[in-house]
This record gives structure tokens, sequence and C-alpha cells, in this order.
């Protein structure tokens, strides 16, 4: 697996930095933000440092259409499946990216 020396997420992903994960198998993790933007936000993130959406090759289709399902599985372990939620990526400083390895964001629970 590929990591980045200075990655908080690599760390988190590494067991370097303790984290307790909502979901995890051989490709994915996925975890609440410490700074949550909503009543639900939970972070799903690749194992593989990729920095963001703009590094992703073709190799990549298959972790992109993982996550978005481990997304959907996520949104109905936390209750928000019904009542609905938003996915996004924020890519690089001008699209609001804080930690530059890849994640999307499943924020909702206002209702
Ligand atoms: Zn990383």
């Amino acid at each position: 697996m590929e990591h980045s020396e200075n990655c908080i997420f690599c760390k988190i992903i590494s067991g370097d930095i303790a984290s307790e994960f909502l979901f995890q198998d051989e490709a994915l993790v996925a975890f609440k933000d410490i700074k949550p933007i909503a009543p639900v936000h939970v972070l799903i993130v690749p194992k593989k440092h990729v920095r963001s959406i703009n590094d992703l090759t073709a190799g990549d289709e298959a972790l992109i259409s993982r996550m978005i399902m481990a997304a959907k599985d996520l949104a109905k372990q936390t209750g928000v499946n019904k009542s609905g939620y938003r996915l996004f990526f924020n890519v690089e400083k001008g699209g609001g990216q804080e930690i530059f390895h890849l994640h999307l964001h499943l924020i909702g629970g206002w209702v």
C-alpha cells in the first residue's frame, strides 16, 4: 500500500493515529470528520494515498465506485439514508480540500 510520510490520513489508516472506523475493508476506511459540519459527517477514504480527484488514473475507476457504494451503506448505517444526505469531494485548496489524501464526504442528519 502506498503511503505518504506526513499525511494524517495515512497515519490514521496505518494505526499510528488512533481512530474509530465506522467501516473498513481491504481498500477503504471510513471515520467521522473531526470537524463535523453536519449532525452526521463521515469521511470515506481509500487506503492508497491519492492526493485528490485530479490525481486519479484509469486504474482507479473501481476504487471510486467502491467509495460511492460504501457511502451508500454508511448512509444506512448512520440512519440518514431515508431522510437524505449529500456526497461530495473537495478538490485542492480552491475547492476547500484541507487534507491532501482523497476522501469522500457524507453529510446529513438535519431532518
Ligand atoms: Zn495519505
